[in-house]
């Protein structure tokens, strides 16, 4: 995901489910999310620190064991080939089942709502990455020899898409999703008013699925 709290947002019902499930969740966060305050007394030097303790402790509330911040300019990422990389390294390294990431095509939503660059940049990034870079050896010849072998991804899980086809219960985690965002004290001042938003969205994808709570997301299945 781009910054950190995006996967607190966009997946945490599900990543504490699989985590209490026993499944192995890693997190790469692209960018340093040094843009992410509108204190006139903040700087880079320190919310870049500050934001790295915040996604380790909301990852840990999750039960997640790793996080890896490629700290890439946060409001500045392009889907280049560096990118890329660092994303194909890291898929090499941890060899996922199944990547999370954001749906690059979500360019504007409800009203009001225009997806962030980063957003976008990574997505597109994060797609280019797993297909067909990290599962071909012929790309990128020096992860190769730095001894990332090819690993071919099962399933992606797009974020942020108004059209999800793929629904996870959370009735049972919604509650730990919340305490997480609890954790980016930095980036939410009304927790308990985001609580109540957060409740109302999952119900809503949720009722239609006999779920009462529910994270939707668009499913590419690979081959
Ligand atoms: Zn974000």
């Amino acid at each position: 995901m781009a910054h950190p709290d995006d996967p607190e947002f966009g997946t945490g019902g599900t990543t504490a489910k699989w985590a209490r499930e026993g499944k192995e969740i890693a997190y790469v966060i692209v960018t340093d999310g040094s843009k992410g305050s509108d204190d006139p007394e903040m700087t880079w030097e320190k919310l870049v620190p500050l934001r790295q303790v915040e996604q380790r402790a909301a990852a840990q509330v999750l039960g997640v064991k790793e996080v890896f911040f490629l700290t890439h300019r946060d409001g500045e990422l392009m889907p280049d080939l560096n990118v890329r990389r660092d994303i194909c390294r890291e898929i090499r390294r941890w060899k996922p089942d199944v990547v999370f990431t954001h749906d690059p095509t979500t360019r504007y939503g409800f009203p009001g709502f225009v997806n962030h660059a980063d957003h976008r940049a990574t997505g597109n990034a994060t797609l280019d990455a797993v297909f067909p870079a990290a599962g071909n050896r012929l790309y990128f010849p020096e992860l190769l020899a730095m001894g990332f072998e090819p690993h071919k991804v099962r399933q992606i899980l797009l974020t942020g898409n108004p059209n999800p086809d793929f629904f996870v219960d959370i009735t049972d985690s919604i509650e730990v999703k919340v305490e997480s965002l609890r954790e980016h004290k930095s980036q939410i001042k009304d927790v308990d008013g985001l609580a109540k938003r957060l409740m109302e969205r999952h119900q809503k994808i949720g009722e239609a699925h006999n779920m009462k709570y529910a994270e939707g997301f668009k499913s590419l299945k690979m081959g």
